[in-house]
Protein backbone atom coordinates (compact mmCIF):
# COMPACT_ATOMS: atom_id res chain seq x y z
CA UNK A 1 0.00 0.00 0.00
CA UNK A 2 1.47 3.13 -1.20
CA UNK A 3 0.37 6.54 0.31
CA UNK A 4 -2.91 7.47 0.68
CA UNK A 5 -4.52 10.75 -1.64
CA UNK A 6 -7.35 12.49 -1.24
CA UNK A 7 -8.90 13.65 -4.06
CA UNK A 8 -10.54 17.30 -4.08
CA UNK A 9 -12.54 18.36 -6.90
CA UNK A 10 -12.18 22.18 -7.95
CA UNK A 11 -13.39 24.12 -10.01
CA UNK A 12 -15.09 22.84 -13.00
CA UNK A 13 -12.55 20.40 -13.94
CA UNK A 14 -9.42 20.66 -11.38
CA UNK A 15 -8.00 18.33 -8.99
CA UNK A 16 -6.47 19.50 -5.78
CA UNK A 17 -4.77 16.56 -4.26
CA UNK A 18 -4.62 15.89 -0.32
CA UNK A 19 -2.06 13.81 1.41
CA UNK A 20 -1.28 13.10 5.25
CA UNK A 21 1.54 12.92 6.69
CA UNK A 22 1.46 9.65 8.25
CA UNK A 23 0.93 9.94 12.24
CA UNK A 24 0.75 13.68 12.30
CA UNK A 25 -2.71 15.84 11.72
CA UNK A 26 -0.13 17.55 9.17
CA UNK A 27 -1.11 17.81 5.11
CA UNK A 28 0.82 18.49 2.10
CA UNK A 29 -1.29 19.57 -0.49
CA UNK A 30 -0.84 19.64 -4.60
CA UNK A 31 -1.99 22.17 -6.68
CA UNK A 32 -4.31 24.39 -4.68
CA UNK A 33 -6.77 25.39 -7.79
CA UNK A 34 -8.62 27.47 -4.66
CA UNK A 35 -8.82 27.87 -1.29
CA UNK A 36 -12.26 26.55 -0.54
CA UNK A 37 -12.30 23.17 -1.24
CA UNK A 38 -8.83 22.78 -0.25
CA UNK A 39 -9.80 24.56 3.20
CA UNK A 40 -13.40 22.19 3.55
CA UNK A 41 -11.24 19.38 3.02
CA UNK A 42 -8.05 19.85 5.68
CA UNK A 43 -10.92 20.75 8.11
CA UNK A 44 -12.82 17.64 7.54
CA UNK A 45 -10.39 15.89 8.49
CA UNK A 46 -8.47 18.16 11.01
CA UNK A 47 -5.67 19.00 9.21
CA UNK A 48 -3.22 21.51 9.25
CA UNK A 49 -1.75 22.90 5.77
CA UNK A 50 1.81 21.95 6.04
CA UNK A 51 2.86 22.50 2.15
CA UNK A 52 1.82 23.07 -0.93
CA UNK A 53 3.37 21.47 -3.84
CA UNK A 54 2.82 23.20 -7.27
CA UNK A 55 3.15 21.85 -10.63
CA UNK A 56 2.78 24.77 -12.70
CA UNK A 57 2.15 28.30 -12.70
CA UNK A 58 -1.21 28.78 -14.22
CA UNK A 59 -4.26 30.03 -12.38
CA UNK A 60 -6.40 26.64 -11.82
CA UNK A 61 -3.47 25.21 -10.00
CA UNK A 62 -1.84 28.24 -7.89
CA UNK A 63 -5.48 30.29 -7.44
CA UNK A 64 -5.74 28.86 -4.27
CA UNK A 65 -2.07 29.44 -2.91
CA UNK A 66 -2.33 33.34 -1.01
CA UNK A 67 -5.78 32.49 0.31
CA UNK A 68 -4.53 29.34 2.31
CA UNK A 69 -0.96 31.15 3.26
CA UNK A 70 -3.11 33.95 5.13
CA UNK A 71 -4.68 30.80 7.21
CA UNK A 72 -1.58 28.50 7.44
CA UNK A 73 0.93 31.53 7.56
CA UNK A 74 4.05 28.63 7.95
CA UNK A 75 2.99 26.55 5.26
CA UNK A 76 6.32 25.84 2.35
CA UNK A 77 5.11 26.46 -1.55
CA UNK A 78 7.02 24.31 -3.72
CA UNK A 79 7.36 24.76 -7.44
CA UNK A 80 10.22 24.80 -10.29
CA UNK A 81 13.13 26.91 -9.50
CA UNK A 82 12.42 28.72 -13.07
CA UNK A 83 9.15 29.71 -12.12
CA UNK A 84 10.21 31.64 -8.58
CA UNK A 85 8.64 34.77 -10.60
CA UNK A 86 5.39 33.40 -11.37
CA UNK A 87 4.35 31.18 -8.22
CA UNK A 88 2.00 32.87 -5.80
CA UNK A 89 3.68 32.23 -2.20
CA UNK A 90 6.58 30.23 -3.79
CA UNK A 91 8.84 29.74 -0.60
CA UNK A 92 11.06 27.14 -2.14
CA UNK A 93 12.12 26.42 -5.98
CA UNK A 94 13.15 22.85 -6.38
CA UNK A 95 15.68 21.63 -9.23
CA UNK A 96 15.12 18.51 -11.71
CA UNK A 97 15.79 15.21 -9.93
CA UNK A 98 15.89 16.85 -6.57
CA UNK A 99 15.07 14.65 -3.22
CA UNK A 100 13.49 16.37 -0.28
CA UNK A 101 12.08 15.34 2.95
CA UNK A 102 9.05 17.25 3.33
CA UNK A 103 7.71 16.65 6.90
CA UNK A 104 7.80 12.39 7.07
CA UNK A 105 7.57 12.06 3.26
CA UNK A 106 9.85 11.63 0.74
CA UNK A 107 9.40 13.68 -2.58
CA UNK A 108 11.64 13.95 -6.09
CA UNK A 109 10.96 16.40 -8.33
CA UNK A 110 10.96 16.06 -12.07
CA UNK A 111 11.22 18.68 -14.23
CA UNK A 112 9.18 17.71 -17.50
CA UNK A 113 8.68 20.97 -19.81
CA UNK A 114 6.46 21.12 -22.37
CA UNK A 115 2.88 22.15 -20.92
CA UNK A 116 5.15 25.11 -19.46
CA UNK A 117 8.45 25.74 -19.46
CA UNK A 118 8.43 25.61 -15.70
CA UNK A 119 6.50 22.13 -15.39
CA UNK A 120 7.13 19.40 -12.72
CA UNK A 121 5.72 16.49 -11.42
CA UNK A 122 6.49 15.06 -7.87
CA UNK A 123 7.09 11.57 -7.53
CA UNK A 124 6.10 10.64 -3.18
CA UNK A 125 6.32 6.85 -2.57
CA UNK A 126 4.56 5.10 -5.36
CA UNK A 127 2.20 8.51 -6.72
CA UNK A 128 3.41 10.85 -9.40
CA UNK A 129 0.93 14.07 -9.47
CA UNK A 130 1.12 14.95 -13.34
CA UNK A 131 -0.40 18.57 -13.20
CA UNK A 132 -1.10 19.44 -16.94
CA UNK A 133 1.72 17.99 -18.35
CA UNK A 134 0.57 13.80 -18.21
CA UNK A 135 -3.63 13.17 -18.02
CA UNK A 136 -5.39 9.86 -18.55
CA UNK A 137 -5.20 9.14 -21.89
CA UNK A 138 -3.73 12.27 -23.00
CA UNK A 139 -1.74 15.44 -22.22
CA UNK A 140 -1.83 19.30 -21.86
CA UNK A 141 -1.33 21.68 -24.82
CA UNK A 142 2.09 22.98 -25.88
CA UNK A 143 1.61 26.35 -24.29
CA UNK A 144 5.60 27.15 -23.91
CA UNK A 145 7.57 23.81 -25.08
CA UNK A 146 8.23 22.25 -27.85
CA UNK A 147 6.97 18.71 -29.19
CA UNK A 148 10.66 17.26 -28.82
CA UNK A 149 10.58 18.33 -24.74
CA UNK A 150 7.12 17.34 -24.28
CA UNK A 151 7.92 13.83 -25.73
CA UNK A 152 11.08 13.57 -23.31
CA UNK A 153 9.12 14.56 -20.49
CA UNK A 154 6.57 12.39 -20.75
CA UNK A 155 7.89 8.86 -22.53
CA UNK A 156 11.41 9.39 -20.71
CA UNK A 157 10.78 10.92 -17.77
CA UNK A 158 7.19 10.21 -16.88
CA UNK A 159 7.18 6.96 -19.06
CA UNK A 160 10.17 5.91 -17.39
CA UNK A 161 8.85 5.08 -14.05
CA UNK A 162 7.58 2.07 -12.74
CA UNK A 163 4.21 0.50 -14.54
CA UNK A 164 2.68 0.30 -10.98
CA UNK A 165 3.06 3.87 -10.32
CA UNK A 166 -0.17 5.97 -9.58
CA UNK A 167 -0.41 9.02 -12.08
CA UNK A 168 -3.00 11.93 -10.91
CA UNK A 169 -3.48 14.59 -12.78
CA UNK A 170 -4.52 18.05 -12.85
CA UNK A 171 -7.47 17.72 -14.93
CA UNK A 172 -11.07 15.21 -15.20
CA UNK A 173 -10.31 15.34 -19.11
CA UNK A 174 -10.11 11.44 -19.17
CA UNK A 175 -13.79 10.93 -21.49
CA UNK A 176 -12.52 12.90 -24.14
CA UNK A 177 -9.23 11.72 -24.18
CA UNK A 178 -10.14 8.43 -24.32
CA UNK A 179 -12.50 9.04 -27.63
CA UNK A 180 -9.54 11.11 -29.38
CA UNK A 181 -7.41 7.73 -28.48
CA UNK A 182 -10.17 5.46 -30.00
CA UNK A 183 -10.53 7.91 -33.02
CA UNK A 184 -6.40 7.23 -33.61
CA UNK A 185 -6.24 3.71 -32.73
CA UNK A 186 -9.85 2.11 -33.72
CA UNK A 187 -8.03 -1.74 -32.75
CA UNK A 188 -7.05 -0.97 -29.49
CA UNK A 189 -8.37 -3.00 -26.74
CA UNK A 190 -7.26 -1.71 -23.66
CA UNK A 191 -8.85 1.77 -24.85
CA UNK A 192 -12.10 0.25 -25.05
CA UNK A 193 -11.91 -1.42 -22.03
CA UNK A 194 -10.93 1.71 -20.47
CA UNK A 195 -13.38 3.63 -22.18
CA UNK A 196 -16.16 1.54 -20.21
CA UNK A 197 -14.48 1.27 -16.96
CA UNK A 198 -14.32 5.11 -17.03
CA UNK A 199 -17.68 5.30 -18.31
CA UNK A 200 -19.02 3.42 -15.45
CA UNK A 201 -16.70 6.10 -12.96
CA UNK A 202 -18.06 8.96 -14.24
CA UNK A 203 -21.55 7.99 -14.02
CA UNK A 204 -21.49 6.92 -10.45
CA UNK A 205 -19.74 10.70 -10.13
CA UNK A 206 -16.56 9.69 -9.31
CA UNK A 207 -12.98 10.80 -10.45
CA UNK A 208 -10.99 8.77 -12.86
CA UNK A 209 -7.62 9.57 -11.64
CA UNK A 210 -5.45 7.75 -10.22
CA UNK A 211 -3.89 5.84 -13.26
CA UNK A 212 -1.02 3.64 -13.98
CA UNK A 213 1.84 4.53 -15.99
CA UNK A 214 1.42 0.63 -17.38
CA UNK A 215 -2.29 1.85 -18.47
CA UNK A 216 -1.22 5.15 -19.73
CA UNK A 217 1.40 3.18 -21.63
CA UNK A 218 -1.26 1.09 -23.14
CA UNK A 219 -4.35 3.48 -24.02
CA UNK A 220 -2.51 6.86 -24.24
CA UNK A 221 -2.00 7.72 -27.51
CA UNK A 222 0.84 10.47 -26.81
CA UNK A 223 3.05 7.54 -24.94
CA UNK A 224 2.27 5.25 -28.29
CA UNK A 225 2.89 7.54 -31.14
CA UNK A 226 5.31 4.71 -32.60
CA UNK A 227 2.45 2.66 -32.79
CA UNK A 228 1.98 1.21 -36.85
CA UNK A 229 -1.80 2.45 -36.45
CA UNK A 230 -1.62 6.14 -34.84
CA UNK A 231 1.48 6.79 -37.11
CA UNK A 232 -0.86 5.64 -39.96
CA UNK A 233 -3.38 8.18 -39.14
CA UNK A 234 -0.93 11.35 -38.48
CA UNK A 235 1.34 10.37 -41.32
CA UNK A 236 0.55 13.36 -43.74
CA UNK A 237 1.10 16.15 -41.20
CA UNK A 238 4.90 14.90 -40.87
CA UNK A 239 6.54 16.49 -43.97
CA UNK A 240 9.56 13.54 -44.04
CA UNK A 241 10.36 14.09 -40.28
CA UNK A 242 9.86 10.73 -38.64
CA UNK A 243 11.42 11.54 -35.95
CA UNK A 244 9.70 10.92 -32.60
CA UNK A 245 9.36 14.00 -31.56
CA UNK A 246 7.70 15.36 -34.55
CA UNK A 247 5.37 12.38 -34.66
CA UNK A 248 4.35 13.82 -30.85
CA UNK A 249 3.92 17.03 -32.41
CA UNK A 250 1.41 15.51 -35.03
CA UNK A 251 -0.77 13.33 -32.89
CA UNK A 252 -0.75 16.46 -30.76
CA UNK A 253 -1.77 18.97 -33.42
CA UNK A 254 -4.56 16.04 -34.68
CA UNK A 255 -5.54 16.24 -30.97
CA UNK A 256 -6.10 19.89 -31.17
CA UNK A 257 -8.14 19.62 -33.93
CA UNK A 258 -10.45 17.14 -32.53
CA UNK A 259 -13.90 18.44 -32.09
ZN1 LIG B 1 -2.01 24.34 -17.12
FE1 LIG C 1 -4.85 23.32 -15.83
Amino acid sequence: MGIAVGIVPCLSDNYSYLMRVPGTDRAVVVDASEAAPVRAALREHGLTLAAILATHHHEDHVGGNLELLKEFPNAQVFGFETDAGRLPGLTRGVKDGERFALEGLEVKAMHIPGHTLGAVAYLVDDAVFTGDTLFVAGCGRLFEGTPAQMYDSINTRLGGLADATRVYCGHEYTAKNLEFAAALEPSNQAVRDKSERVRALLARGEPTVPSTIGEERETNPFLRVEKPEILAKVAEDLSGDRSTASLFGAVRRAKDRFR
